[in-house]
């Protein structure tokens, strides 16, 4: 698995919202759609290049906290 700073996960602003995706997500075709923690459906393109501007105008999924907090204990 490709470590980010150790991270497996990482936050994302795409049009849906802030979720958090598989860091591997990353490395992923960019024609293949990835699926956050919550289960939204991505294009692979959306989780690079982000903007200060999309990081503030999306929120951050209550639903993708929740899978990762959960994972964390
Ligand atoms: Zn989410």
């Amino acid at each position: 698995m490709p470590a980010q700073h150790g991270l497996t996960y990482v936050w994302r602003p795409v049009p849906a919202g802030r979720h958090a995706f598989a860091a591997s997500a990353l490395d992923a075709d960019p024609r293949w759609p990835v699926t956050s923690y919550c289960g939204v459906e991505a294009a692979a393109t959306e989780l690079h290049d982000r903007t200060e501007h999309e990081w503030v105008r999306q929120g951050t999924c209550m639903d993708c906290w929740r899978v990762l907090a959960r994972r964390r204990r």
